[in-house]
């Protein structure tokens, strides 16, 4: 399959396969039914491409981020062939497990499982999701009583596949979504166990934002004869996003980051920080200063992530400073602005980020704060998307008494000592970026001036889950609730 245009400069992609349908494809009226409710009209370009492939049962390697429908793209495919085996009964033997989806993060389970119930509300299929980080009880029940879809994160997976409460002996269609991240994260193994637990004769769907040669391996090593299915990045550097960047003293980083969310009033903005720590600080610092600010993180519960992410939906919430691990696969990807607080580390990690602004047709802002210290990261970001991001001044900045006074003198070895709320917390950069979120104080404590809010100086502790999920959080009976539409897709719209 040949590779679609990127989206114009209106931000309306052409409508690449002209003017097809969802009822096209011959999805049974249960599921168009569904797409109705749904408000989907036109297929997005990777579910024109991805929809019959998978019908007619072949192996899928898809280059698809979130943000381009690819959840559909899959989905819908996978209900239909499905719905051959769909029956009426109550029995759980009567809904073996048949297709099973692994995504890398919580979030995005929970997300592509309330796709696949909303696609399938109107069929006899249930489908479940199972992560970590929650009492196994209630998902157990679930499983128990028989489901056809299973969304599951590896871990928890294998959980279940140990105690006994799920089997993968008829599970004919598999799923790896963000197969990157999972080995960025470090599940190769798990997914190697997994994969030796399912039948030979199946069909294999792989998706991935970036295919680096471990990635290839991975699709080598167990798909079949794939059809290879692109859509161009979404991203990026797309001609509609905006992007400057402002260079300021690393101590005056959370400053300048209130500033420009003072001064332009910002609403429904993600800032990026490259730690947890830094996440958590940042937050705390704008909530110091009057704003509605929530961090989003790996260290945060599942419960608290979660109803971050609501409230940021919601609008109760103006600003989510988050990683990009806790970031990543959130469908939340039409925004006005995002801010990088730190340069990431990995410059594909900017294109991702950046990736989150520019509505259908809008255009976004994509602002970064740096430091002397990030010379080189900018530099890397400017090699990978071929151009110069422009230099930009901070009008009517003037950093807070506090960033000053927690300013540290530049010891005489030229080391310079931690600086604040930045530098001293971020630690080494790390190896792998499944270790991004790692946090440290490799120059030790740091002289603080009175006048720094002692919530600052407490150690980090990490806050452990402990509360189980919600019936409603694990199953496909929960009623649907209407969703609010924060997501632009890389094209998918109709042509005006
Ligand atoms: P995904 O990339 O699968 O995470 O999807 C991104 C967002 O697009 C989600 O909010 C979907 O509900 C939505 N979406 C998926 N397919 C369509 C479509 N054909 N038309 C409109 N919205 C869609």
């Amino acid at each position: 399959m040949s590779e679609i245009e990127t989206p114009s400069a209106s931000g309306v992609q052409p409508a690449a396969p002209a003017q097809v349908r969802f009822s096209d494809f011959g999805l049974s009226p249960d599921i168009l039914r569904a797409l109705t409710d749904q408000g989907y009209e036109y297929p997005t370009p990777i579910q024109a491409q991805a929809i019959p492939v998978v019908l007619q049962g072949r192996d899928v390697m898809g280059a698809a981020q979130t943000g381009t429908g690819k959840t559909a793209g899959f989905s819908l495919p996978i209900i239909q062939l499905l719905l051959a085996h769909a029956s009426p009964s109550m029995s759980p033997a009567r809904h073996p497990v048949r297709a099973l989806i692994l995504t890398p993060t919580r979030e995005l389970a929970v997300q592509v499982a309330e796709n696949v119930a909303a696609y399938s509300r109107h069929t006899p299929l249930r489908s479940t999701v199972v992560y970590g980080g929650v009492d196994m009880k209630p998902q157990t029940a679930i499983l128990r009583n028989g489901v056809e879809i299973i969304i599951a994160t590896p871990g928890r997976l294998l959980d279940h596949i140990e105690q006994k409460t799920v089997s993968l002996g008829q599970v004919q269609m598999f799923v790896m979504d963000e197969a990157d991240r999972m080995l960025d994260m470090g599940f190769l193994p798990d997914l190697q166990r997994i994969i030796n637990l399912l039948p030979k004769q199946r069909q294999n769907l792989m998706f991935s934002a970036t295919f680096s040669p471990e990635i290839k391996k991975l699709a080598n090593s167990f798909l079949n004869s794939p059809v290879t299915i692109e859509v161009a990045r979404s991203n990026a550097t797309a001609d509609k996003v905006t992007q400057v960047v402002y260079k300021v003293l690393e101590e005056h980083k959370r400053d300048a980051v209130a500033h420009i969310l003072r001064s332009r009033e910002m609403k429904q903005v993600i800032v990026f920080s490259n730690t947890k720590i830094g996440a958590s600080r940042l937050a705390r610092g704008l909530e110091q200063e009057g704003m509605k600010a929530s961090a989003i993180h790996g260290d945060k519960t599942q419960q608290e992530r979660m109803a971050a992410l609501e409230a940021f939906k919601r609008g109760e919430i103006d600003v989510l400073v988050a990683t990009d691990v806790a970031a990543r696969g959130l469908d939340i990807s039409d925004l006005p602005c995002v801010i990088n607080y730190d340069l990431p580390y990995n410059a594909e990690d900017y294109v991702h980020r950046i990736g989150r602004t520019g509505r259908a047709g809008a255009s976004g802002d994509a602002i970064s704060i740096y430091s002397d210290k990030d010379e080189r990261l900018l530099a890397d970001i400017e090699k990978l998307i071929k151009q110069t991001i422009k230099r930009g001044e901070l009008q009517g900045f003037s950093p807070s008494a506090r960033a000053n006074d927690e300013r540290r003198p530049v010891r005489r070895d030229g080391d310079r000592a931690g600086a604040g709320a930045g530098a001293g917390e971020r630690g080494p950069r790390p190896e792998r970026s499944g270790e991004r979120e790692r946090y440290g104080r490799p120059n030790g404590p740091s002289p603080r001036s009175n006048k720094v809010d002692p919530w600052f100086l407490k150690p980090y502790e990490p806050t452990r889950s402990t509360r189980p999920a919600t019936p409603e959080a694990t199953t496909s009976q929960a009623p649907s609730k209407p969703k609010q539409k924060i997501a632009a897709l890389l094209g998918g719209l109709p042509k005006n």
